[in-house]
């Protein structure tokens, strides 16, 4: 589906093991996708989501269902419309700096300032500000 995401790196272990490689795809959503494999080719370096399919820990950087111990039904993780990413060769805040600076070329309606990676998401905004949030 595409050169720079494996689909495990999108969904938790247990929606990829139940549901396989066609139809995990269910629980990505079409926008946020479109618009990350954007950022990621324009950044020019690897962007770190789930890692679990890799031997790496993070397992709910993606879709997250109510069996995530940071499962929230208002976030928007659980509309499979957010991804934690690690930009590989950028710090968290300069990540977080080309966002605010670029988010209306990639559709970003949240972002979230977090120490160790960044959150974005494609909430609507219809004034297409972009929302910026605290890790609390
Ligand atoms: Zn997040």
């Amino acid at each position: 589906m595409s050169d720079y995401f494996h689909l495990a790196e999108l969904v938790p272990p247990a929606i990829y093991t139940r549901f396989g490689e066609q139809r995990a795809w269910n629980f990505v959503n079409r926008r946020a996708y479109k618009n990350l494999i954007k950022l990621r080719k324009y950044l020019g370096k690897p962007l770190i989501i789930n890692n679990y399919h890799c031997g790496g820990e993070r397992e709910w950087s993606g879709f997250r269902t109510p069996e995530s111990p940071y499962f929230s039904a208002t976030s928007q993780h659980a509309i499979a419309n957010a991804y934690d990413i690690i930009c590989v060769g950028l710090t968290p805040q300069e990540m977080q700096a080309v966002i605010q600076e670029k988010y209306q070329r990639f559709n970003i309606g949240g972002l979230e300032i977090a120490p160790s990676w960044t959150h974005i998401d494609w909430r609507f905004n219809p004034d297409q500000e972009l929302t910026v949030f605290h890790l609390t």
